[in-house]
């Protein structure tokens, strides 16, 4: 920073004073009606923020860089800075300059963060806005803290490793990230969340430390009661330690610490969530992903529940079955849903509002959306206390003394009896409390309305009396009352009246009626004013001590909503209730894509079966992995995307698109579809392509569901195919997890021969007058021809080139040599690759005598090998090519 040269003046020094003691952060320093921002902080803000850059001492040698926003506009600038990652410090004239006599005390009231918003206008309504604390052990376990400011969540868990950590935060995806300082951690966690802030915190943190700052907050021993894992403590501490020093001295709306497992939930890693687009497309957008689809809840909180739900889908059968019941208690019962639904519509972000509430930050028109969101739950709880279902109770998670909802018949009077009709935007401005509410606030209206009479009436009685018909009785803050004459006028003053300014269009004049009544209105508004206040502490404070129950409530609504959204998506969509229960199997009867299926023709998507059973002692035509070929386009990849889009939905408690499901419990779902997204990050597709299929290799249980398309296509044909063989063989022979592994190397096919559990499937589709029909129909067998050459002239491929392809693949199949002379590739003994219509199977290569690079890999066991060992296995099979 600049030195303080030509800044030694009172306000600078304390300018720099607050600003010594936030230096990470910009300080917006409050003078009179602006925001300044000085020295390096102007400069990075008025670049930002598209400010002009001035001086604060123009003539100075040395003048500080200034720039200023007006207070009344802070709101969009902050923010602009907290979305470029920037941490803004709000210094605040701590009292009102007029009354004070010399320096206004100021103070630093808050620092606002990207994940500590400073406004409303940054939370988005749908989604927690996660503040992230990382902590990593010596061990490699990594704890991992999510806070939602918001929301008052706290909760942390404990990931095994740096890999499972990513998924769990690809999960949250939070705002801002605070990691602590080891080697590569921090680059790894920015790579995986392009979206968020990540601070690399300089000093080490130490679980006594934590504890203490935590106990702080949530009381103490809290938080080690709640939470065993130290590295989890730790990293809640740094989310907690950091929300502290952004709110000095205000109460903080976290109320307790929740540790939760990772191994609850079925693991769906940053991959499987891309893949399957849970949440967001492949480019980005919510719009067309799953969640989109389905999220018709309609209040926030519903909303929030059902994208955590979706993004980490349970592992527990009774836990699932139970919110599956809820589920079919409001499909089974229509009136019920809709009322519940009607009834929710009215009602506002209560979890949020309760924490404005916990931190007062609220104001009159929110408290007005509580008294409208409390109106409704009376007819809530009788609505589903009429409900004639016997398990209802059990099935929306509610105990037997409780009641449905909680009417919180308290809070709903006091409000009603409090608040005014209509209530202006902030408690300051006044009229908050309805008439008779207070008998003192109450009289100072009187006297004020009075006061407003009695201008009135003197006004008309002075321009009587001086002969003035245009005199007006006006007021200003700085000079209070007075009288404006006009020039023409000016002779007429009485001798009584004392002048109190001159304006280039007259005089302004007061006399003792005016000042006798200025005063007491005065007064009068002042009393006002100071009634108004008390009473809406006052209010807070007796709002304050039902925050609790509130919370209790909009988290029973949230249920509600999710509950009766998602049957409302199963009556929209003809979703049935999947069977859930341990066992190995996968069987889904007319199963469609969710999304697919709306973007197709009414009544055109082709609905699927699919069996898979991975129990050893499974019947013998059942298989455990399935090989589906086909050409391109014939919807491979929807049918096996729509096979884990069930599992999810229904794990996540929600009925599944199709006639029949029956889903033995899934712990992981493993994907690796398409080609071509990861490219922007600049790693070779098919490094990316090998990382996903070695991360699918070692995670893979018997209790996963792969998925895997078109693996080995970013390499030669023959290396594709020798990795997509050894592949599959090891999902069949070692992971042996339900798998669906889709290809267009039609060779594998083979690979039915023996394996025992693995299946040939494939999607029809049939040539017709050189183009193509597609029937989308999954069928058991291997898929009898490559459709490449009709599917090219589909995608608008040149008609020489067609023709010349067909000439290529005519030679081939005849098992003859290619127009050019070169030999058919043998497919006798091993796995031969297709005709690779760009790549050039045919090209001249001579085909693949049984290679022995090929055994080789194949009798690889790559759970055992060191990472060296592979390198010197992948030299020999170089020598072996
Ligand atoms: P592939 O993976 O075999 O290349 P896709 O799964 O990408 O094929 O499907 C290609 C297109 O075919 C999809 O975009 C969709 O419009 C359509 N499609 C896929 N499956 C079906 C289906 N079962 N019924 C109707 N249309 C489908």
């Amino acid at each position: 920073m600049a030195k303080a040269s030509g800044a030694d003046t009172p306000v600078m020094r304390q300018y720099l004073a607050a600003k010594a003691a936030h230096p990470d952060a910009l300080l917006f320093f409050r003078l009179g009606d602006f925001y300044e921002i000085f020295f390096d902080d102007a400069v990075i803000a008025a670049k930002a923020l598209e400010l002009t850059l001035t001086s604060r001492n123009k003539n100075a040698e040395d003048p500080i860089p200034m720039a200023g926003v007006p207070h009344h506009a802070v709101s969009g600038y902050v923010q602009k800075l907290l979305d470029l990652g920037h941490k803004v410090a709000i210094c605040e004239q701590m009292a009102d300059p007029s009354k004070v006599k010399g320096i206004v005390p100021r103070e630093v009231v808050r620092i606002a963060t990207p994940a500590l918003a400073f406004d409303d206008s940054a939370i988005e309504a749908k989604k927690n806005l996660f503040l992230v604390g990382l902590e990593v052990a010596s061990t490699g376990r990594v704890g991992i803290a999510a806070l939602d400011f918001s929301t008052g969540t706290l909760e942390a868990c404990e990931a095994e490793g740096i890999e499972a950590a990513i998924a769990e935060l690809v999960r949250l995806d939070p705002r801002e990230v605070l990691a602590p300082d080891t080697g590569d951690f921090v680059a790894t966690v920015r790579a995986a969340l392009p979206r968020a802030t990540v601070r690399e915190e300089q000093e080490p943190l130490d679980l006594a430390r934590s504890l203490s700052v935590l106990d702080a907050v949530l009381g103490k021993g809290e938080s080690r009661k709640s939470c065993a894992s130290d590295v989890a403590l730790v990293a809640a501490a740094r989310c907690v330690g950091l929300v502290r020093a952004c709110e000095p001295g205000r109460p903080l709306p976290m109320s307790r610490l929740v540790e939760y497992q990772i191994g609850d939930t079925l693991i769906l890693d940053d991959a499987a969530q891309r893949h399957l687009e849970l949440v967001r497309t492949m480019d980005g957008e919510t719009k067309g992903s799953l969640l989109a689809h389905i999220d018709m809840t309609r209040t926030a909180p519903g909303a929030r529940l059902l994208r955590r739900r979706l993004l980490a889908p349970r592992t527990n059968v009774a836990e699932i079955r139970r919110r599956l019941d809820g589920v079919e208690l409001f499909v089974t019962q229509p009136g019920l849903r809709t009322e519940v639904r009607t009834r929710l519509d009215k009602v506002a972000d209560l979890e949020r509002l309760a924490v404005k509430l916990a931190v007062e930050r609220i104001g009159p028109r929110e408290l007005s959306q509580l008294r409208t969101s409390l109106a409704e739950l009376p007819a809530l709880d009788s609505a589903l206390s009429k409900c004639p279902d016997p398990g209802a109770r059990e099935a929306l998670e509610i105990p037997a003394k409780e009641p449905f909802v909680d009417r919180c018949e308290k809070m709903a009077t006091l409000l009603g009896k409090a608040l005014a009709d209509e209530l202006p935007l902030r408690a300051s401005d006044g009229g908050v409390f309805r008439d008779g509410w207070d008998k003192e606030l109450d009289e100072a209206r009187m006297l004020t309305k009075d006061g407003q009479r009695l201008i009135v009436e003197l006004e008309a009685r002075l321009r009587e009396q001086a002969q003035i018909p245009s005199l007006k009785l006006r007021y200003t803050r700085v000079f209070g009352w007075y009288m404006e004459v006009t020039k023409t006028h000016l002779s007429k003053a009485p001798k009584a009246w004392r002048r109190k300014q001159t304006i280039a269009t007259g005089e302004r004049y007061t006399c003792d009626e005016l000042d006798t009544l200025a005063d007491k209105l005065a007064h009068a508004e002042e009393r006002l004013e100071s009634r108004e206040a008390e009473l809406w502490s006052e209010l807070v404070k007796k709002l304050q001590a039902h925050i609790e129950r509130l919370r209790a409530v909009a988290s029973r609504l949230a249920v509600l909503d999710v509950a009766s959204a998602l049957a409302e998506v199963a009556h929209r969509d003809d979703y049935t209730r999947p069977e859930i229960d341990d066992s190995l199997e996968l069987v889904l009867e007319d199963a469609r894509h969710p999304v697919v299926e709306k973007l197709a023709a009414a009544g055109r998507f082709v609905p699927n079966d699919v069996t898979l059973d991975a129990a050893e002692d499974a019947p013998e035509d059942r298989a455990r992995l399935w090989i589906v070929t086909g050409p391109n386009m014939a919807g491979k990849s929807t049918f096996m995307r729509q096979v884990a889009l069930a599992v999810v939905l229904a794990q996540a408690g929600s009925f599944v698109p199709a006639r029949r499901a029956r889903i033995g419990i899934v712990d992981r779902v493993l994907t690796r579809v398409g080609a071509s997204d990861n490219l922007a990050r600049g790693e070779s597709t098919f490094m990316v392509e090998m990382k996903e299929t070695a991360n699918i290799m070692r995670r893979a249980t018997r209790r996963s569901l792969v998925v895997l398309d078109e693996i080995g296509r970013g390499t030669s044909t023959y290396d594709g195919l020798s990795i997509a063989w050894a592949v599959a063989e090891h999902l069949h022979d070692v992971a042996r997890s339900r798998a669906l592994f889709a290809t267009h190397y039609h060779e594998l096919t083979e690979l039915a021969q023996s394996c025992p559990r693995a299946e040939n499937h494939s999607v029809s589709a049939r040539e017709h007058a050189g183009s193509i029909v597609f029937f989308h129909k999954v069928q058991r067998g291997a898929a009898s021809r490559s459709y490449g050459v009709a599917c090219a002239r589909l995608a608008g491929l040149p008609e020489p080139v067609l023709a010349r392809a067909r000439a290529m693949l005519d030679a081939l199949e005849k098992g003859g040599t290619t127009p050019s002379g070169a030999t058919r590739p043998s497919r006798a003994k091993a796995p031969a690759p297709q005709l690779d219509l760009f790549g050039g199977a045919g090209g001249g290569n001579a085909g693949p005598a049984p290679s022995p690079a090929l055994e080789m890999l194949r009798a690889l066991d790559l759970d055992r090998m060191t990472p060296l060992e592979a390198l010197t296995t992948l030299a020999k099979l170089k020598g072996l090519a």
